[in-house]
């Protein structure tokens, strides 16, 4: 089964995300001193409606975890950034340029909280879920032996991470596989490594939903609103 996505799902290349995130800096500080210029991170705008993934997902859930927890990484990433030399720059460059520096803990983990949050609701569509297909179903057939044994690699990866994270499925010279990272960590620091998908297992993903059952919440995600089309643009710049 093909599954949709809106057209500016598939626009979320590298190129594009920083050409985004950039643009929207320039006009956030309109007016604004030029150091303001040069934090202004903005808030990337979600690829759907906030009641556009439920029931699996409810709009209250998405006013609170987009609008208000991806919102705060923004601010206070701005707050952080400001006169410092990761002011302006690209976000997937601060990211990387903080992961692993105890000294910079605080700025990669906003930084990197953006930009799990800005993939992870790319990672979902209204009308997600089904199989991938083409390069990508290949790939997961190969390295997995099937589709449903790489969904429930991901779904092990989600239920196992223990505490706040992450569950991924990435590329990793040329195989795909079902990662877990904690609390801000992204494969995106990984070299060689290209995410593909993510879910949030914070509880603020699910808990308004669900409470406590983020098993319930990981199957209706990838069962019913896993953007396929999304990982497999992602894979294609593998
Ligand atoms: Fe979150």
């Amino acid at each position: 089964m093909q599954t949709t996505s809106t057209p500016r799902d598939t626009q979320l290349t590298r190129r594009t995300f920083v050409a985004a995130t950039a643009g929207a800096a320039a006009v956030f500080s309109a007016g604004g001193t030029r150091a303001a210029e040069q934090a202004a991170e903005a808030l990337p705008e979600l690829p759907y409606a906030q009641d556009a993934l439920a029931p699996v997902l409810s709009a209250q859930t998405l006013s609170f975890h987009y609008g208000k927890h991806h919102l705060g990484y923004v601010n206070t990433l701005n707050k952080l950034a400001a006169g410092t030399p990761f002011a302006g720059k690209p976000l997937e460059e601060v990211v990387k340029a903080t992961a692993g520096q105890a000294s910079q803990a605080a700025i990669f983990n906003n930084a990197a909280q953006i930009w799990n949050h800005t993939f992870y609701w790319r990672s979902l569509a209204p009308a997600g879920g089904g199989v991938p297909s083409g390069v990508l179903a290949d790939a997961v057939n190969a390295s997995f032996g099937s589709i449903d044994a790489c969904k429930a690699a991901l779904t092990e990866a989600a239920l196992t991470q223990f505490g706040s994270g992450w569950a991924w499925l990435v590329a990793d010279k040329g195989q795909i596989k079902a990662v877990k990272t904690p609390n801000a960590e992204t494969p995106l620091t990984q070299p060689g490594v290209i995410p593909l998908l993510t879910i949030d297992v914070w509880e603020h993903a699910y808990y308004l939903d669900y409470q406590n059952r983020r098993a319930d919440y990981v199957k209706a995600v990838i069962e019913q609103r896993l953007n396929w089309a999304f990982a497999a643009q992602n894979f294609a710049r593998v």
